[in-house]
């Protein structure tokens, strides 16, 4: 009557994207680096990820469907602070 086998473990796959590009001025933005700002309807279909300064110049709305965009923290600095 063990219970053998670890469940909890957390998987913490590759990044499959490290850099996107904005769909506005085109310039490349690096997620572990960057905040990025991005629809998540669209991104997928449209890879509507916007940089900072053209988040703003859409009032931080999806210029495809309307909604709201959400800012994608560095993940790398969540990774640090949780060592440190
Ligand atoms: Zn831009
Ligand atoms: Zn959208």
């Amino acid at each position: 009557m063990s219970t053998a086998g670890l469940k909890g473990i957390n998987a913490v796959g590759h990044l499959g994207w490290v850099e996107v590009k904005c769909r506005i001025c085109a310039r490349k933005l690096d997620v572990t680096l960057d905040i990025i700002y991005a629809c998540s309807y669209c991104k997928d279909k449209y890879e509507a990820y916007f940089c900072p300064a053209d988040a703003r110049r859409l009032h931080y709305r999806c210029p495809f469907c309307g909604r709201e965009l959400q800012p994608i923290t560095p993940w790398i600095i969540q990774q640090r602070r949780r060592q440190m």
